[in-house]
């Protein structure tokens, strides 16, 4: 037997509405689970004067009651019968409550997060710029249900047992500790009826087909942001933004230096003393390098405007090759020979052995 509603909360079935409030408000501060953690007794006693208060509070549930002695059955699982106004009540009686929050949770629009996508390209794609489709996994706001959660027609509820914070504060002693609300998981409010498309989530999974331009001379570990390209909001909150972040594979060839590209040239010493024109990597090509008679090892030597595009000025860097002198590792007879006829031949040294050997004779004495 459902006990009187009128009965529960200590009132005669003429009580006024401020009498009612009244009334109700004494007795949700002495029960409200906030004041009496892990008391059961209380919990079921602050449902019930809940549930009593629901419905006499709202004129036509009250007259409904009055009438036929039971709450209005109200949508599937019906049952209470408080539901609907019933979150701006609570907000309403519990607004100073224990120094809340002021009102408690309610439906706030959130902004989607930022998403990150790397998208990884070459050397000569860096430098030719790149226009590419790319599939971005994310969640995407439901529209049937306008990314709340709830059925179209229906809204989510103050949460009963925390009401709508969110949270319930246990005492220790002196100690208040608050833990996010078992029943609403921390939402402060309860999905009574979840969308059936997005299963009350507010969002989907779906993957999104992206047109993504890069530019001409971009650099590895640059971002570009594609505005409202991230997860959908919550809502009504607005979408977040995509980061693209382009990482450039390592070449073949070539390190990169902003606009220069390096890249190591093997030689002969004939080819450096002699001079040589010798046919070099550039990037979708080769091109012909003049390496002038008497180039020095370590040397660099440029090929402008033959390097990487500016990103945000006119022209190209330059490609630049580095003269590694390599000796030959075993001579055979005809090199040896040539050889032995050159050393006999060269009678100047160069200013470097030049310049050593007269230092050293001065350190000797
Ligand atoms: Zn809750
Ligand atoms: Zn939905």
């Amino acid at each position: 037997m459902a006990r009187d509603y009128y009965e529960i909360l200590g009132v005669t079935n003429q009580a006024t509405e401020a009498e009612l409030k009244k009334a109700f408000r004494g007795m949700a501060m002495q029960y409200h689970p906030d004041r009496n953690a892990g008391n059961k007794e209380a919990e079921e006693r602050f449902k019930e004067i809940s549930e009593a208060y629901g419905v006499l509070s709202d004129p036509d549930k009250r007259a409904y009651y009055d009438r036929f002695g039971t709450a209005p059955a109200t949508g599937p699982g019906g049952g209470g019968g408080f539901e609907g106004g019933f979150g701006s009540l609570f907000e309403d009686i519990f607004e100073n409550f224990l120094g809340g929050r002021g009102g408690g949770r309610r439906t706030r629009a959130a902004r989607g997060e930022d998403l990150q996508y790397e998208l990884k390209i070459t050397l000569e794609e860096a430098a030719a710029g790149l226009e590419t489709k790319v599939q971005i996994p994310r969640l995407e706001s439901c529209e049937p249900c306008g990314a709340t959660g709830a059925e179209p027609g229906t809204r989510k509820v103050s949460c009963e047992a925390c009401g709508g914070r969110g949270e319930v504060r246990m005492s220790h002693g002196f100690l208040t500790v608050a833990r996010p609300c078992p029943k609403c998981q921390g939402e402060g409010q309860i999905n009574k009826n979840p969308c059936k498309a997005c299963r009350g989530e507010g969002r989907q999974r779906a993957e999104h087909m992206l047109s993504i331009k890069i530019p001409p001379g971009i650099d590895d570990g640059m971002q570009l942001r594609l505005t409202g390209e991230g997860a959908g909001g919550l809502n009504g909150g607005p979408p977040g933004d995509l980061y693209v972040l382009v990482r450039i594979r390592e070449h073949a060839m070539f390190a990169r230096n902003g606009g220069d590209l390096f890249c190591d040239l093997p030689v002969s010493f004939p080819q450096l003393a002699l001079g040589a024109e010798l046919d070099v990597p550039v990037l979708g090509g080769s091109a012909a390098l003049k390496v002038p008679a008497g180039s020095q090892p370590g040397q660099i030597l440029r090929l402008r405007g033959k390097g990487m595009p500016h990103l945000r000025e006119r022209g190209h860097g330059d490609a630049c090759y580095r003269l590694l002198l390599e000796v030959p590792h075993k001579l055979n007879g005809k090199q040896r020979e040539a050889l032995e006829a050159f050393e006999a031949a060269s009678k100047d040294r160069g200013p470097l052995a030049t310049s050593f050997l007269e230092r050293m004779k001065k350190l000797l004495g």
